[in-house]
């Protein structure tokens, strides 16, 4: 079982990078005012915002954090729609604004004939995977004022990319949900380090798909997820520096080979990691 789902997974994915297309776009609130949004506007895509004073801004219903600097962050989910909607309030004026995000196209493979239980998790299982989604989304709603954001993200390992964001399978006829994350391949043991100076929010050695489970918090509602860990290195509520050793890879909870599943949340968007290691700023 093992070595066929091995296989599947090798020919499932090609290396299917977004090639980075940063760019700037300004909206302007009057004459020599206006609000830069820096970044990839992209399915997936994450936005670096500056802003000026006297500005609120709404995104998807919601109030945008501004820090002193009046930076800010946005971001676009996988299956995000072509118009993203900015409201913005200055000083007394209202004003709204379409931006256009592009499509990412996403790998989709049918695989027919598996064993049942392979595609469906066990009934004896689902309150336990209720009350696990429940602390991950916990963790991806915190609004953080911290801006470690803002800093140049690193790899958290180097190795080969075994799977790519935004790709879904078709098990038995039915769509599984996208993987959100990338893979990276790497040999059991190996040593996983923190992107940016982070907090941990997450430190849990056993969940049920991901098994060895980090979550850290960025700032600004960007929070990333490092799976199927053999070893956690951190603790929860922990405050980490970038390049920091935070656990080593592993097989564990449905996996089916050492490799890190490395994931980035903007809330409840999920972006895409391989646009935060290429330069966004
Ligand atoms: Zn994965």
């Amino acid at each position: 079982m093992k070595f066929y789902f091995t296989t599947l997974v090798t020919t499932l994915y090609f290396l299917n990078f977004v090639t980075s297309h940063a760019e700037e776009r300004k909206i302007y609130l009057e004459k020599n005012k206006y609000i830069i949004l820096n970044g990839n506007f992209v399915q997936g895509g994450i936005i670096f915002g500056k802003s000026i004073p006297d500005t609120s801004i709404k995104f998807i219903n919601r109030s945008i954090y501004q820090d002193k600097q009046n930076r800010f962050i946005i971001g676009f989910g996988r299956d995000f729609p072509k118009i993203a909607l900015v409201e913005i309030q200055y000083k007394k004026t209202f004003i709204t604004k379409n931006i256009n995000i592009k499509k990412q196209k996403y790998k989709v493979q049918r695989i027919e004939g598996l064993p049942k239980k392979m595609v469906t998790p066990p009934e004896s299982v689902y309150k336990r995977i209720i009350r696990e989604n429940k602390d991950i989304a916990k963790v991806r709603s915190l609004n953080t004022k911290i801006d470690y954001i803002f800093q140049d993200f690193i790899w958290p390992i180097k190795g080969i990319i075994s799977g790519v964001f935004g790709s879904q399978r078709i098990l038995n006829g039915k769509p599984r949900r996208p993987h959100y994350g990338i893979d990276i391949a790497a040999k059991e043991g190996s040593k996983i380090v923190a992107p940016t100076d982070s907090i941990v929010r997450m430190a849990e050695k056993d969940l049920y798909f991901t098994g060895g489970t980090i979550m850290l918090d960025h700032g600004h509602g960007v929070t990333s997820v490092y799976s199927h860990l053999s070893k956690i290195l951190v603790l929860k509520n922990e405050k980490i520096k970038k390049g920091v050793v935070i656990g080593l890879v592993g097989s564990t909870g449905r996996s089916t080979g050492p490799h890190l599943d490395w994931r980035i949340n903007w809330f409840d968007q999920r972006l895409d990691p391989s646009l935060f290691v290429q330069s966004i700023k």
